[in-house]
């Protein structure tokens, strides 16, 4: 069976260029990029090339680029040095809605007597700008606020909020993971002092990641040893996977507009097409400033892992917005804290799509999907009552 892959938020392909790029660089050009010889210097060079090709897509200068193990390790040492470099300020802030990257970090800070304080969202998804505000003081070390969320694909204005934040002498730090590559980013013309990106979610392999650093920045680095990486993460690069993130920057350069107009469109109809044809469904996120490639639908009175193991038996991946949290199926936080009504977060699915996605896989799930939800509406309690009334 051919996938119909529309999980793009979860991971992506590699393309094929970009797998070309990297695979000289593991049994053929395998020297240490440290190395003093010239087998390791050519290695080095390739490395080189990458970081200007990431810098290049983020408007940054070679030297504020950190290779990384993924946008987790990002996430974390961001955080961690703030705390580091102000060990006075006991403060840390957050949103309700961060991946658990940030949000996991930020809730163990409480257990060692850090104040945190996670900023709400509206029913949309949009940070509460005024609730940042009045968050913010002299105690406050980092506020560390998502570009894009990756189950909505709602966008915060992080640079209002790195002003907020700077105001008050705090840095500023954005888990930009699902935003790099699907929307403009400007770090020359950014206030934003870091900023977290993860290569598998743009076409490059897993394990690879990039803490941006704004020159001059305060660092303590996570990871101490040799020094690489000018002494900000130590360990042996994973040149490979730098090179290929390289390459994977700049076709995301050259694809952005694709992404803004033909992922756009086809996220659009996917989304007009089984809003106009399933009754009870609304989009989860509507009317705030989306990535172009998201959308999350909730379909009321079914569960989304049923819709999901549906649409896998046709070939279709998706995911849905619930945690599988001690046996129990919950309502993902992110929905939670949107207020989504119980009966619609359930039936939650996030459909991401990609510069591969084509346009007859559109028209399957737009035809497909329909009689998934009608088969399970009749299947539930509730889906029954629901359809009676609407006889
Ligand atoms: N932040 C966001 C918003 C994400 O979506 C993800 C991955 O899903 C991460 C961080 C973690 O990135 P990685 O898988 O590279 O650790």
């Amino acid at each position: 069976m051919k996938e119909i892959y529309l999980d793009n938020n979860a991971t992506t392909k590699v393309d094929e260029a970009v797998f070309e790029e990297m695979r000289p660089y593991f049994c053929e050009l395998y020297g240490n990029p440290s190395s003093m010889h010239f087998f390791g210097g050519q290695v080095q060079g390739k490395v080189n090339e990458a970081r200007q090709r990431v810098a290049a897509l983020l408007g940054a200068s070679t030297d504020e680029i950190i290779f990384t193990a993924c946008g987790t390790e990002s996430d974390n040492a961001a955080i961690r040095s703030a705390l580091e470099v102000f060990p006075d300020r006991r403060h840390v802030i957050t949103s309700r809605v961060e991946h658990p990257a940030v949000l996991t970090q930020c809730r163990n800070l409480t257990q060692k007597g850090y104040r945190v304080t996670e900023i709400g969202v509206d029913s949309a998804g949009r940070l509460d700008l005024e609730e940042l505000k009045a968050a913010v003081d002299e105690d406050t070390a980092i506020v560390s606020l998502m570009w894009a969320n990756n189950e909505t694909g709602v966008i915060f204005p992080v640079e209002e909020a790195a002003a907020i934040a700077k105001a008050k002498g705090a840095l500023f730090h954005t888990d930009a993971v699902q935003a790099v590559g699907k929307i403009k980013i400007d770090m020359a013309s950014s206030c934003i002092d870091m900023l977290s990106v993860s290569g598998h979610k743009l076409h490059a392999p897993k394990g690879i990641g990039v803490l941006y650093l704004r020159r001059g920045t305060p660092f303590r680095p996570f990871l101490v040893g040799g020094h690489q990486e000018k002494s900000r993460r130590a360990g042996t690069e994973n040149a490979g996977a730098i090179i290929a993130l390289g390459k994977a920057c700049e076709l995301a350069g050259t694809y952005m507009d694709i992404e803004n107009s033909q992922v756009k469109a086809q996220r659009d109809r996917l989304q007009d097409a089984l809003m106009a044809s399933i009754p009870n469904a609304r989009i989860n996120g509507e009317g705030a400033d989306r990535l172009p490639n998201t959308t999350s639908i909730a379909f009321e009175f079914v569960e989304g892992e049923a819709i999901l193991l549906l649409l896998s038996e046709l070939g279709i991946c998706a995911s849905s917005g619930s945690a599988c949290t001690s046996g129990s199926l919950e309502p993902s936080h992110v929905l939670r804290a949107m207020g989504v009504p119980f009966t619609c977060a359930h039936g939650s699915i996030r459909f991401s799509l990609s510069r591969f996605t084509t346009d007859d896989e559109i028209d399957f799930v737009i035809k497909e999907l329909p009689s998934i939800i009608q088969r399970l509406r009749q299947m539930s309690p509730f889906g029954r009552e629901f359809l009676k009334s609407q006889v």
